[in-house]
C-alpha cells in the first residue's frame, strides 16, 4: 500500500462510517467493506442497489446489507486487499506504523550512502587512515543490516495482515450463506427476519408486517406425504418473492409460516397486497410425483400489522399473529384485517 492509498482509504473511511450510522448498518468487517465500496465508487451496481434500498427502506436492514455484500464483494477476487485493510482499522495501522519506520530508515540510509561516497573520495585523496576506511565500511554494514531489519518487519507485517483478512473472508463467506437464508424455500430466514424487524423498529422507520400461515397444511403432509409437503413450501416461497421484487421483502419464520415486510406502506395497502398474494396462492397447483396428480385448492391466512411508534419486534408481530388466528377462526382463506 503506498501513502497515497492510504491516505484514500482514511478519506473512505471517513465517508462510509457516517453513512453506515445514518442507516443502523453494524460495523462488522463485511459492512465496513460494502460502504467503504460504495462511497470509493468502484462497482456502479453495488451502488445502484444499495441507494434503492436506502430508498424503500429509509435504512439499510441487515438481511440486504448481507446480500449486497454476498452479491459484489465476497465472491469477488478483485476486492483490493487495500479496502479490505481500510475496514480492519487496526490492522491498517500497524501496516501505515511500519512503513512510516521503513520510510524514514530507508532516507536514513541514502543520506548514510551520501555520507560514505563522500568519505570515500577522501579516501582517494589519500586524506584517510586505513582505519578511518574500515570505520566507513562497518557503518554501512551496520547501516543496512537495520534496513533489511525493517523492511522484513514490514513485508512481516503485511503477511499477518493479509492472512487475517484471508481468514476474515472465508469465515464471512461460510457464515452468511447459512445464516442469511432458508435452505428450503431459498427465502430469508427467521434470523433475517428478527435483524431486520429489529432494526426497522429501533430505526423508527414505517413498516407494515404480514404473516401468512398455509391452511390444513398437515393433512396435505398427511395424505401426500412430506415431500410433497415440501414442495408446496417451495411453490408457494416462489410466488412470494415473484410478487416480492421490489421495496418488500419475503421470509420463512417457521414450517409453514412466512412473513412480508413492506415499507413505507400503510395497513390499506398492505392489506390489498396480502389479499393479492392469498389468490396468488389459490392458484397453486402442485404436481404429486407419485400419482402424478395436479393437487391444487392450496390457501392460505394472512394477519397484516402496522408498525407504531415505539413497537418491539414483539408487539407488531403479537397483532399480526392474532389477526392471522382471528382469520383462521373465521374460516381460513382470508386476510384480516378487514
Ligand atoms: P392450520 O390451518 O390451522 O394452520 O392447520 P395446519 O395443519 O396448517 O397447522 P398445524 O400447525 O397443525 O400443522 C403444521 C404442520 O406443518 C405440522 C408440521 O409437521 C408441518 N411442517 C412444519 N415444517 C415442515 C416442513 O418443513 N416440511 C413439511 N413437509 N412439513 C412441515
Ligand atoms: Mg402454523
Ligand atoms: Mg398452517
Amino acid at each position: 500500500m503506498t501513502d497515497d492509498d492510504f491516505k484514500k482509504s482514511t478519506a473512505n473511511l471517513k465517508k462510509a462510517v457516517p453513512l453506515m450510522m445514518k442507516n443502523h448498518v453494524a460495523a462488522t468487517p463485511a459492512n465496513y467493506a460494502l460502504w467503504y465500496t460504495y462511497v470509493d465508487n468502484t462497482i456502479p451496481k453495488l451502488n445502484k442497489e444499495l441507494d434503492g434500498v436506502i430508498n424503500s427502506y429509509g435504512i439499510c436492514p441487515p438481511s440486504a446489507s448481507d446480500q449486497l455484500y454476498n452479491t459484489h464483494l465476497a465472491s469477488r477476487n478483485e476486492t483490493k486487499l487495500s479496502e479490505l485493510k481500510a475496514s480492519v482499522e487496526v490492522l491498517v495501522n500497524e501496516v501505515a506504523n511500519s512503513m512510516s519506520d521503513t520510510i524514514t530508515g530507508t532516507s536514513k540510509f541514502s543520506a548514510m550512502i551520501d555520507k560514505t561516497f563522500d568519505s570515500l573520495e577522501r579516501v582517494e585523496g589519500e586524506t584517510m587512515s586505513l582505519d578511518d576506511v574500515m570505520g566507513v565500511v562497518r557503518q554501512l554494514v551496520s547501516e543496512s543490516r537495520e534496513i533489511r531489519h525493517s523492511t522484513q518487519f514490514l513485508t512481516n507485517q503485511l503477511t499477518k495482515a493479509s492472512d487475517e483478512i484471508g481468514k476474515l473472508k472465508s469465515e464471512l463467506a461460510d457464515v452468511q450463506k447459512d445464516a442469511l437464508f432458508d435452505s428450503l424455500s431459498g427465502l430469508y430466514n427467521r434470523r433475517s427476519f428478527d435483524a431486520d424487524v429489529n432494526t426497522l423498529c429501533r430505526s423508527n422507520q414505517a413498516f407494515c408486517l404480514i404473516i401468512a400461515d398455509i391452511d390444513h397444511f398437515k393433512s396435505y403432509n398427511d395424505t401426500y406425504g412430506h415431500l410433497f409437503g415440501d414442495s408446496i413450501i417451495k411453490g408457494l416461497a416462489r410466488r412470494l418473492m415473484n410478487s416480492c421484487r421490489e421495496g418488500c421483502t419475503a421470509y420463512r419464520i417457521g414450517g409453514e409460516e412466512f412473513a412480508i415486510v413492506i415499507p413505507n406502506r400503510n395497513i390499506r395497502i398492505a392489506r390489498q397486497f396480502a389479499d393479492s398474494l392469498r389468490r396468488a396462492i389459490e392458484k397453486l397447483s402442485i404436481k404429486d410425483r407419485r400419482s402424478g396428480e395436479q393437487v391444487g385448492n392450496i390457501t392460505a391466512s394472512f394477519g397484516v400489522a402496522e408498525f407504531r411508534e415505539g413497537d418491539t419486534l414483539n408487539d407488531v408481530l403479537d397483532r399480526a399473529d392474532s389477526l392471522l388466528y382471528e382469520a383462521k377462526q373465521l374460516g381460513r382463506n382470508r386476510v384480516m384485517p378487514l
